[in-house]
């Protein structure tokens, strides 16, 4: 059934497939009738070293109907807690095509998400909606422009069939590319499904795949536990900067790679608030915006229990190590953040009092709602906002530029740091919305427009403004759906 030619450019891979066959099963594609490409990321494809012209102009591979050349179909197993509650999972919508070879030598996963039910679909019908996942493309395209490490998107192709949720909706399948579909949840799907053999070799997959310079370390699982929670800490440290809620954090929707994955209910906050929740789910408020950092360490403690036969024979031991590993997590957070949080405010060097600084602009920008990333830009170019009549601000300012001056770097490297840390724009709500209302019935100018400006989010030029505007009061307040 293969299409690949030398034009295309696939040159895929299956690396997958040698792990033991308990952790994927290999299915049909699930043909579709009128499959349309909606939107395509040129791009990302010459990346991929694909044939950007032949793939945007076929909708056949990146519907699913026709299967290129070298792929062996298949949907993952895993597990996961779904908002503390641990189940059984997998792709149960997904279908991974291959592992595409890049020109540049990387190996990436070239997934469809909505391509149809799998043998973990339970009762769902296996495809996604147009507007949700023309959403995930712009959030995870707008990701990788902030410098967030996630998955990317490649392409959103209408089914051309509906689909039934609480109405009737198109159907999409989307392109998503990633450094590996590993997650929390397949470790934890492996500790508590498969044997310690399969959980092995799973481990010793993760870590050739992501993390090869600790191959020979003493107890090289230990070190991956180490190093996913470090790439985990620098990632919720950056969602945390530019005021990313993901939604649902859920083992499942946590990778080993440290990529962000699963757009489903994510937004943006305009307005500073630590409590912030947009997901209409989530009514405990699980996933609020300043719950992120802790819900790590619980997922982290959870990839931790699932390694516990291989990191220590005894099991005692075994779970002293993950303790003490585990708990060094939230100092590592924290620098992070700090780190990240110093640069914003143009601090180079680091002093203990820095976070009482932090702290106190953040409570400031809390009591008067101001806007989280306008604010930063209007510090980062001199320029009036809404903390300006905080009777607090001009003390807290004053205290700003005298830590300014007792570090090395002049005024003007001051202001690069800051520029190159605060973003211009982020894909505000509102902004989003309304491509996707309009996407959704066929004009993707809006939509085309939003994903150029997002793609270069530090520029700080005039073309940007618009983008920046906060939504009017008329918006309301923002609730993001599953609808999925
Ligand atoms: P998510 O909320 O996207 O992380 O998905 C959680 C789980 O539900 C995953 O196992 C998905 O594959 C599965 N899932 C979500 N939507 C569907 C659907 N329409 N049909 C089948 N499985 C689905
Ligand atoms: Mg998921």
């Amino acid at each position: 059934m293969g299409t690949g030619s030398a034009k295309t450019g696939w040159n895929l891979d299956s690396s997958y497939t040698s792990l033991p066959s308990s952790f994927y099963t290999v299915i049909e594609p699930n043909p579709v009738n009128h499959p349309k490409m909606v939107i395509f990321n040129k791009q990302l494809a010459a990346n991929l070293g694909l044939g950007a012209d032949e793939l945007q102009n076929d909708a056949a591979i990146l519907s699913g109907n026709e299967i290129p050349d070298g792929s062996i179909p298949l949907a993952q197993a895993y597990a996961g807690h779904q908002f503390g509650n641990f189940t059984m999972l997998g792709d149960g919508r997904a279908m991974l095509i291959g592992e595409q070879i890049t020109p540049s030598g990387e190996r990436m996963d070239i997934q469809l998400k909505g391509s149809g039910p799998t043998p973990f679909s339970r009762r769902g019908d296996g495809r996604a909606a147009l507007g949700p996942m023309l959403r995930e493309y712009i959030i995870s395209e707008a990701m990788h422009g902030l410098g967030i490490p996630t998955t990317r998107s490649l392409a959103v192709v209408a089914t051309g069939e509906p689909i039934y949720r609480d109405t009737e909706l198109p159907g999409a399948i989307l392109t998503r590319v990633a450094v590996s579909h590993l997650r929390v949840g397949t470790f934890q799907y492996a500790a508590n499904w498969t044997s310690e053999e399969e959980l092995r070799a799973l481990a010793d997959y993760a870590i050739d795949r992501h993390y090869s310079e600790i191959k020979n370390n003493d107890n090289r699982y230990l070190s991956l536990l180490q190093e996913v929670m470090k790439r985990q800490a620098e990632l919720i440290s950056k969602w945390m900067l530019v005021g990313f809620i993901h939604g649902v954090m859920n083992t499942d929707n946590m990778t080993i790679s440290g990529e962000t994955i699963d757009y489903g209910p994510c937004a943006f906050m305009d307005t500073y608030d630590p409590e912030t929740v947009f997901s209409s789910i989530d009514v405990q408020g699980r996933y609020a915006f300043l719950n992120q950092p802790g819900i790590g360490g619980w997922n982290l403690a959870r990839f931790a229990e699932s390694l516990l036969p291989l990191l220590h024979k005894e099991q005692e031991e075994a779970v002293k190590i993950a303790q003490e590993t585990i708990s060094g997590y939230p100092e590592l957070y924290k620098r992070q953040w700090y780190k990240g949080m110093r640069a914003k405010l143009g601090i180079f060097n680091e002093e203990k009092e820095d976070e009482t600084l932090i702290q106190h602009f953040l409570a400031m920008m809390q009591k008067e709602k101001a806007d989280y990333t306008n604010t930063f830009v209007a510090l980062t170019f001199d320029k009036e906002h809404a903390l300006s009549v905080n009777p607090d601000y001009a003390r807290w300012k004053g205290s700003w530029q005298e830590r300014l001056s007792r570090q090395e770097e002049s005024e003007a490297a001051v202001h690069q740091l800051m520029r190159n840390s605060n973003p211009a724009i982020i894909p505000r709500n509102h902004r989003v919305e309304a491509a996707l209302d309009a996407a959704v019935n066929g004009d993707l100018t809006a939509m085309e427009e939003l994903l150029d400006v997002l793609s270069n989010p530090y520029e700080h030029s005039e073309k940007q403004t618009a983008y920046a505007e906060p939504p009017g009061p008329e918006c309301g307040p923002y609730e993001t759906y599953c609808g999925t």
